[in-house]
């Protein structure tokens, strides 16, 4: 055979970059709507709103009543690396916010057509840019504006076809965002959130600042789900092994046996909550994924539980912030513990004796 000529290496284009890497973290529509609703949480709103068009490949606008953004700091906004949150490297392993590398919104802009409105505290008016491709297209216009920050992304993915054809191709994402917004709520007691199709009279998720977790997950979920749930804790503090405390709410033996009366929304939420839903809490509030803990839990349901093996499961764990690496990921969905496996072994065997406890006590109560 006559050997090829080497192919020629050449540097790729920023700009074929960005867009690479933008597609990374933004994955579809309702990832972007996370990273938009934790810069609001980040920016210590107590009221965020949510509107998407066409699962959010149209439209998707968060609002909020957080802390703004400096006029001064619009021209460089959306840039790659551009951030409020972190200086150091070191400063990692102590951030309390959910961002911290300056890539979300960079990477909207090369995926989508952003505009931002925003007003800080003590200005008569607000500001508003668009941007594209990481750049400010033009200079911040004055507009009406009450308080906080509003992000509009149009559009989505208008440059990726074959991205935006399987995701129009598919059902689309407005149900995980119902359901991400419902979990933020629960999580956020002190936070209103609302979420809406646009155009739409009704929220689907409209909660309001409650006092206590469960009285979030009755208003988000449900008197039917609230009412058949337990608390659950568990918790070790030997360095030797593992440091964390774990509080939250597992559903019992009645979850899905009973039936289930509920308003038109209530039940298509419902429908969402059948996934399990849990949610790791650390310093910083994290909305994460832990395959593992969750395959073990539906392990003991499965082994206690046969009829109700899809529970409803809220779990805030809170972990030294040094044993936790929330940079393995692009999308910071999954992070990495120290000590995983105890972790979850601690987890799986106090849901375990509590759901025994449980059924025990009612087949006690059956046989009276
Ligand atoms: P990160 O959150 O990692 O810092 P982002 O690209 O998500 O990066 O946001 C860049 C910066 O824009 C943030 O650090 C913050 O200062 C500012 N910002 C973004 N969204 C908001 C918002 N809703 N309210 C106030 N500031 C915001
Ligand atoms: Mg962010």
């Amino acid at each position: 055979a006559i050997p090829r000529e080497p192919p020629k290496i050449h540097r790729l284009d920023e700009s074929v970059v960005n867009r690479i890497a933008a597609g990374e973290v933004i994955q579809r529509p309702v990832s972007a709507i996370k990273e938009l609703v934790e810069n609001s949480l980040d920016a210590g709103s107590t009221s965020i709103n949510v509107v998407v068009k066409d699962g959010g490949l149209k439209l998707i606008q968060v609002s909020d009543d957080g802390h703004g953004i400096r006029y001064e700091d619009l021209p460089i906004l959306c840039e790659r690396h551009t951030t409020s949150k972190l200086s150091a490297f070191e400063d990692l392993q102590s951030i309390k916010s959910m961002g911290f590398r300056g890539e979300a919104l960079a990477s909207m802009t090369y995926v989508g057509h952003v505009t931002v409105t925003t007003i800080t505290k003590g200005q008569l008016h607000g500001y508003r840019a668009s941007y594209r491709d990481g750049v400010m297209e033009h200079e911040p216009k004055a507009c009406a504006a009450v308080k906080g920050t509003q992000i509009m992304i149009e559009n989505l993915f208008y440059n990726m076809i074959a991205r935006r054809k399987t995701l129009q191709s598919s059902a689309d994402d407005y149900p995980k965002v119902v359901d991400m917004l419902s979990r933020f709520a629960v999580h956020h007691t002190s936070v209103s959130f609302s979420c809406r199709k646009h155009g739409a009279a009704r929220a689907d998720v409209h909660s309001v600042p409650v006092s206590s977790r469960i009285d979030a997950i009755r208003s988000v979920y449900g008197v039917s789900v609230a009412c058949n749930l337990m608390t659950i804790e568990a918790s070790d503090d030997d360095p030797s092994s593992s440091v964390f405390q774990m509080d939250g709410f597992i559903s019992n033996a009645n979850y899905f046996a009973k039936k289930i009366t509920m308003t038109m929304i209530r039940k298509k939420l419902l429908s969402y909550t059948k996934e399990l839903s849990i949610r790791f809490d650390m310093d910083a509030d994290r909305l994460v994924d832990c395959g593992a803990l969750k395959r073990a839990i539906e392990i003991v349901y499965a082994a206690t539980l046969p009829k109700a093996s899809k529970p409803f499961i809220y779990m805030s764990i809170v972990l030294p912030p040094e044993h936790v690496d929330v940079n393995i990921h692009p999308t910071k969905r999954e992070v990495s513990l120290l000590n995983q496996e105890v972790i979850i072994e601690k987890i799986q065997s106090a849901v375990e004796s509590k759901l025994r406890n449980s059924n025990e006590a009612r087949t006690f109560q059956e046989q009276v």
